[in-house]
């Protein structure tokens, strides 16, 4: 039966290369019935931290993968008495040797510090002492044929592996042999995970052979580029999945996005609901070429997916996203008729729902407004509209939007303004800004008095 895993690593944010690694994993296992296992590469001491690892989780939960979707999680570092007995085999069979040679003595040896080992201590013969690493012995013909579902079969030399280290000289395990020997232990069948670790397998799989066991089936995702077609990195690029959420991306919208990176389903459909993303979803179909992370396109999708909600979803979804990113705006939803008709009217208009306090606050407390726009909104005659308006307004029988349209109009045109010129300082004095929500069903929400006040304060 197939088993995957998830590997990451907690040290520092979670990825969105991290998220799509996730998803193909889940998706493969999920596919052939099988499991996804979750195992925390946590061997790094003075890089791993708890609150990374928190943030794996909930990264996870936020993306749908909670913990009855996997088995785990467990601990890379509860498996060292694992990789010292995988290192004392190495050594046993002749797999490995001890090496005392420093970075420098092979530099100086090479003449390059690129280069890699030299070889120096395959044949002295070497027992254990303090400043001894192991190494890998790699053979110095054939070639290692790599299965990867996304790539073929990548062919590597033997001759081009160096003699890699297996464990330090302080005794820890590298990543190379921790890694294999978490997945042998763990009955792994199908690794699924970054480019970035292509030139690592040839060198795992002749581990696994080493330790008697037969390697995986590999499959390498794509590297992420931006639009510089530069490798994504968490320093330079929005890449943290947490950033994502507070802006307010939408984890359905951000799912069917991460999984269009290298993938489109035969018919060419981008966004379509997560059901058929597992139905139809093949990690051989995945293209190996560097996939473009276009942050504009995923606004798009978010804003397709905030449309496609009914009323009352994306309210609750705009609700529970204030409360725990917007505390400003926490109480808003507590006014439900109020907040229902300012979501549904800001519901077409904004992309993420970090656009939302911005266009509906002025609903919700007062304004200010900006002296510079209200200069530009003060166009002749306007503050002659505004004073015959307000005395209109007061005297309006409906409070509708439709009436106070009309009233709005009829003041316009006494003072030579058009409909589309009288609003802009009307839009200015009750929302504190020049664009936004439907101006007239803002007013007839916000409600008589307040609209009075707040035009009448703009003229004072
Ligand atoms: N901890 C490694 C990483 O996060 C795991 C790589 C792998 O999946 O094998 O890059």
């Amino acid at each position: 039966t197939v088993r995957t895993r998830f590997a990451p690593s907690p040290t520092g944010m979670f990825h969105v290369g991290n998220a799509r690694s996730l998803l193909y994993n889940w998706l493969a296992a999920e596919q052939a019935g099988g499991q996804m296992v979750l195992r925390i590469e946590d061997t790094d001491a003075e890089r791993s931290k708890p609150e990374w690892i928190d943030g794996i989780l909930k990264a996870m939960a936020w993306l749908g993968v909670d913990s009855s979707q996997y088995e785990g999680p467990y601990f890379q570092t509860d498996n060292a008495a694992r990789h010292a007995e995988a290192v004392a085999a190495l050594l046993d069979g002749g797999h490995a040797y001890y090496c005392d040679c420093t970075r420098e003595q092979i530099a100086e040896r090479t003449g390059d510090p690129h280069k890699g080992y030299d070889g120096h201590c395959r044949t002295r013969d070497l027992g254990p002492g303090p400043g001894r690493a192991v190494r890998f012995r790699t053979p110095d013909t054939g070639e290692t044929v790599v299965t990867d579902l996304v790539r073929g079969a990548p062919v590597f030399p033997n001759a081009a592996l160096e003699d890699f280290v297996v464990a330090r000289s302080d005794g820890t395990p590298t990543f190379l042999l921790a890694n294999i020997v978490d997945d042998m232990a763990m009955g792994i069948t199908l690794v699924i995970r970054a480019e970035e670790h292509l030139s690592n397998t040839p060198k795992q799989q002749l581990l696994w052979e080493a330790l008697g066991a037969t390697p995986p089936t590999w499959a390498h995702a794509p590297i992420l580029v931006n639009d510089k077609r530069q490798k994504l990195s968490k320093r330079r690029d929005k890449a943290a999945l947490e950033d994502f959420a507070r802006d307010g991306y939408l984890p359905e919208a951000m799912r069917n996005y991460l999984m269009l990176l290298g993938w489109a389903p035969p018919d060419g459909s981008e966004i379509l609901p997560w059901q058929q993303i597992v139905d139809r979803f093949r990690i051989a179909d995945v293209n190996p070429a560097p996939a473009f992370f276009d942050v504009k396109k995923l606004r798009a999708f978010n804003g397709d997916y905030l449309r496609a909600m009914s009323a009352t979803e994306f309210a609750a979804v705009a609700a529970d996203w204030l409360a725990v990113h917007f505390p400003a705006g926490a109480t808003w939803a507590d006014d439900r008729d109020r907040f229902a008709a300012a979501t549904e009217l800001a519901q077409t208009r904004i992309a993420i729902l970090s656009e939302l306090p911005d266009m509906i606050g002025f609903l919700f407390t007062g304004v200010e407004i900006d002296p510079a726009s209200w200069d530009k909104a003060l166009k002749p005659g306007a503050v002659e509209l505004l004073t015959d308006a307000l005395g209109a307004l007061g005297e309006l029988g409906d409070w509708t939007a439709d009436a106070i349209k009309d009233t709005i109009e009829r003041a316009g045109q006494a003072h030579g303004l058009k409909l589309s010129k009288a609003q802009a300082p009307v839009r200015v004095a009750v929302t504190g800004r020049t664009v936004g929500l439907p101006l007239f069903e803002s007013m007839q929400l916000l409600g008589r008095p307040e609209t009075l006040d707040r035009v009448a304060a703009a003229l004072s």
